[in-house]
């Protein structure tokens, strides 16, 4: 057993389920605790199987609660140097729950092997991720800037992909943003629209990636409609029987298998 669910996703908290038979992982806790612990109540998971909480990066819709929950569970919190140094006021006490990653160098949790991977979003150290266990892979990439050539060979192999599809072009130059957040969200370290989450899709696309997630899509310039309408017309055009889901904000996605 191998599964993935997107327990939250958006610019207001990003939270992410991973677990095989033996051990369950969270990576990145950017909603409260309490919606954690009811997403994982809903899903029938317990809590006490995860075993470890990873942090991609330090912005606060992917750090809000990692080091309450690494205290309340008792467990370690991955996080790279770099990333704790700017974020250590905001995760409390957590010492003793440390370990360091480093991107590029894999590490495992249980039998979950992670490989965090550098990304060009406007983070100090951002790292998009892939697991494996039994030699299934689900890739993370949901804040990405632009995708690389790292980007694109490491996400070439995945069975199941969460990948960002932030925002509609069109509605984030019509919508309430000023000219200096449209540029941050378009700009090389900012988010992946729609359309440019087609272009990644069309690179790595292989017969083995069954699954895919949009996710951090923007509640301001983007409609989940919108989003699985684009992805959805690309796969399509190509025949291809990948099984299409969004993330959302509010909710979790059901358990996906790998
Ligand atoms: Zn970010
Ligand atoms: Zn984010």
């Amino acid at each position: 057993m191998f599964q993935t669910s997107v327990l939250a996703s958006g610019s207001k908290g990003n939270c992410i389920l991973i677990r095989s038979r033996n051990t369950a992982l969270i990576l990145d806790a950017g909603i409260s605790l309490k919606r954690v612990w009811a997403a994982l109540e809903a899903l029938d998971v317990p809590r006490h199987t995860i075993k470890a909480v990873i942090v991609s990066h330090e912005h606060s819709d992917h750090t809000r609660s990692a080091g309450a929950m690494a205290r309340s569970l008792k467990i370690p919190l991955y996080i790279s140097p770099d990333t704790y140094d700017y974020c250590a006021h905001r995760l409390g006490k957590v010492e003793s729950w440390l370990r360091y990653f480093e991107s590029g160098i894999e590490f495992l949790v249980g039998d979950i092997l992670v490989r965090p991977f550098r990304s060009s979003h406007d983070a100090i150290d951002s790292n998009n991720f892939y697991f494996e266990h039994d030699d299934r892979r689900v890739g993370v990439a949901i804040d990405l800037g632009y995708p690389t050539k790292l980007t694109v060979s490491m996400l070439s192999r995945v069975h199941a992909l969460i990948l960002e599809s932030n925002h509609d072009p069109e509605m984030l130059r019509n919508g309430p943003y000023d000219l200096s957040l449209q540029q941050r969200v378009r700009s090389e370290h900012g988010h992946l629209s729609n359309v440019e989450a087609v272009g990644l899709i069309s690179q790595v696309l292989h017969p083995g990636l069954k699954n895919l997630v949009l996710a951090h899509l923007s509640e301001t310039n983007n409609l989940p409609d919108l989003a699985f309408e684009v992805m959805n017309k690309y796969l399509q055009s190509i025949r291809s029987e990948v099984k299409l889901h969004v993330a959302s904000q509010h909710i979790h996605t059901s358990l996906i298998d790998i």
